[in-house]
C-alpha cells in the first residue's frame, strides 16, 4: 500500500476501509475500490481531498489497497 499523495508506504490502519497516512498526515478511506482522502482539521473535522486528483490516482488497486 501507498499513499496516493505522497507514495509513502507508511500507512497505518484506523479501521475496516479506514487508513492514514503517517508521512502526510491524510485520512484514506476505501469505498467501491476508490481511496478518498481527507485532510484533518485542527478541530478534527475532514475536509476532502479529493478534487486534487484523478480518478485514476484514486484507484485502490493502483496504490496496492
Ligand atoms: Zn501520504
Amino acid at each position: 500500500m501507498k499513499c496516493p499523495n505522497c507514495g509513502n508506504k507508511n500507512i497505518g490502519k484506523l479501521g475496516i476501509n479506514q487508513y492514514y497516512c503517517w508521512n502526510c498526515f491524510i485520512e484514506l478511506t476505501l469505498t467501491d475500490g476508490k481511496l478518498s482522502l481527507s485532510q484533518i482539521e485542527e478541530d478534527g473535522s475532514l475536509t476532502t481531498l479529493n478534487d486534487l486528483f484523478k480518478e485514476s490516482e484514486r484507484e485502490a488497486k493502483a496504490n496496492g489497497f
